[in-house]
């Protein structure tokens, strides 16, 4: 499980993140929702490690991460641009984390033919991103973020990028390998019907408050205040 406790990040302009508390079990799939603005990028880049928190702490399991570096959590991460290295290869892009991690040169080629598998690329790991199609892009960076198994899987917008149809073929290829691996995932979307249809549950998040956590249909029947209401009622 992932334990969040109130955590907070002032920068100097904002708030971005107010006092967010919640408890994500293991294998679980949450999604965070809201407005731009609202924090939602922010809080993910704390859970990874990539920004301090002000206040408040991360636990993954029963082990405090809170000021651990973001390579020591095992924690993958997906984001909209997947910012694949341009100059490497698909192979070297997937194995990239496990080489830093030192990771010996045999053991890297069979996780990454693996990684490959997973997300349906085998056999490309020749091949340099820019040849490949925008979906199959993010199939890379899903496998770099998967190589090393990581019980956490934090994706920002990881299909902002793509047209419809391929983002509907991304969707339940995603939750596909969040079964298979028995990740758990907290996805940062802007598409109400996403979040509907992969979740678990959805955490709405307001001008970095959390405003309500809870299934699809308990946001949609019991929501909290008029803002869920409102921003959940854009679903149809
Ligand atoms: P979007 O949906 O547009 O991606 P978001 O919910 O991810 O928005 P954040 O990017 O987390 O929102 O931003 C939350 C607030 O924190 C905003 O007011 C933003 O301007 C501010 N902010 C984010 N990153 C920084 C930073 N590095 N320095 C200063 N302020 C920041
Ligand atoms: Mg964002």
């Amino acid at each position: 499980s992932l334990t969040l406790k109130g955590l907070s990040k002032q920068y100097r302009q904002a708030l971005a993140v107010a006092d967010v508390s919640c408890q994500i079990e293991s294998g679980e799939f949450l999604s965070i929702l809201g407005p731009s603005g609202s924090g939602k990028s922010t809080l993910l880049t704390m859970i990874a490690g990539f920004e301090a928190p002000s206040a408040g702490s991360v636990a993954i399991g029963d082990q405090d991460v809170t000021s651990l570096a973001p390579n020591r959590r095992n924690i993958g991460m997906v984001f909209q641009k997947y910012a694949l290295f341009p100059h490497m290869t698909v192979g070297q892009n997937v194995g990239f984390a496990l080489r830093m991690r030192r990771v010996a040169k045999l053991e890297t080629l069979q996780r990454v033919k693996r990684a490959l598998q997973l997300v349906q690329l085998d056999g490309f790991e020749q091949r340099y991103p820019n040849q490949l199609p925008g979906g199959q892009q993010q199939r890379v960076a899903l496998a770099r973020a998967l190589v090393f198994e990581p019980p956490v899987l934090l994706m920002d917008e990881p299909l902002g990028a793509l047209d419809k149809n391929l983002r509907e073929v991304m969707q339940l290829e995603i939750k596909a390998l969040q079964k298979k691996v028995g990740a758990t995932v907290v996805y940062v979307t802007h598409d109400q019907d996403e979040a509907l249809t992969m979740s678990d549950r959805i955490a709405v998040m307001a001008k970095g408050k959390l405003a309500q956590i809870g299934t699809p249909l308990e946001l949609y029947t019991q929501p909290q205040s008029a803002f869920v209401a409102d921003f959940i009622g854009k679903m149809n």
